[in-house]
């Protein structure tokens, strides 16, 4: 058995995972604002109570974390929107937990689950974003995850693909990320229907499905759908000419607009990549191992 932890910008969750990667027991809390304001002692001690507690109750031998950011010998050099920077939480854990400890970036864990049990399983060549905030990923070459060595690598999410484009936080022009997260989908949606930035996922997803041909927001709304299809294909057909996948998983809170954007993605990929001449179909699927596949992946490689 292993403990698998999935720290995020607002919750963390602590599960056993047997030998099969599935989960035996887990626990998971939100962050409180008042917790967040002490956040590496609100993290270490749900992480300590809990860790400690199936420690004792199964037959545990590893401990790992999935976390944000990148992180180099156990240390979270940057955790993105968690907001912490140099955070050596391995060291800080290992002084009350006796057990072996490792962090790995949190897209990375959610691919490598998925690669094992997920949407990935049985391809030797694959590609994996998870959308959300950003855009986090990782790519298979015969099933094995290419690794960024001491340096910050793989940063699908960074690679520009405006020139002179939208300012990002890693201190570039056009990034990725900037036109095709979720975040971006959600606030391009909002804008364009004039809605305030509390409408959630749930509220924008039943407006696309109920509004018809025939209503005035329609066009407004397919045109946000295709632009934010558009640039998501761009960078995923750059992804594709670089590590030749066989299949493309997507996941973070995509999954949860599948119905909507899945079919559209498939086709202009499938229309516009430079495989098209062979005839030869890229796969696109949607992760299924959902929220907790950074837990489960920071443990299963
Ligand atoms: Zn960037």
């Amino acid at each position: 058995m292993k403990i698998g932890i999935d720290i995020g910008g607002s919750h963390i969750s602590i599960g056993v995972i047997n030998n099969n990667g599935i989960i035996v027991e887990k626990v998971e809390k939100r962050l409180t604002q008042n917790e967040k304001r002490n956040i590496k002692k609100s993290i270490e001690d749900y992480i300590v109570e809990y860790a400690n507690i199936f420690i004792e109750k199964y037959k545990v031998n590893e401990i790992g974390i999935a976390i944000p950011g990148t992180q180099i010998d156990g240390v979270a050099i940057s955790t993105g929107n968690l907001g912490i920077k140099d955070y050596n939480i391995v060291e800080r854990l290992q002084n009350k937990i006796k057990l072996p400890i490792k962090i790995n970036n949190d897209a990375k864990c959610a691919a490598i689950a998925e690669n094992k049990y997920g949407c990935l399983k049985g391809y030797d060549r694959s590609i994996f974003l998870t959308l959300g905030t950003g855009i986090g990923g990782a790519a298979f070459l015969d099933n094995k995850l290419l690794k960024a060595g001491k340096r910050p690598g793989y940063e699908f999410g960074h690679m520009v693909i405006e020139r002179n484009g939208i300012p990002c936080m890693c201190g570039k022009k056009g990034c990725f990320e900037r036109y095709a997260s979720m975040k971006v989908f959600r606030d391009n949606l909002r804008k364009a229907l004039n809605l305030d930035e509390t409408t959630r996922s749930q509220d924008l997803l039943q407006i696309i499905q109920t509004t018809n041909e025939n209503d005035k927001n329609y066009k407004i709304i397919e045109n946000v759908i295709n632009e934010y299809i558009e640039n998501l294909s761009i960078g995923i057909m750059n992804l594709i000419e670089i590590f030749e996948p066989e299949i493309v998983g997507i996941g973070g809170s995509f999954s949860y607009f599948e119905e909507i954007f899945l079919e559209r993605l498939q086709n202009k990929i499938n229309a516009e990549n430079s495989r098209k001449s062979t005839r030869e179909k890229i796969i696109i699927k949607v992760a299924i191992l959902g929220n907790d596949a950074g837990m489960i992946g920071a443990v299963c490689d």
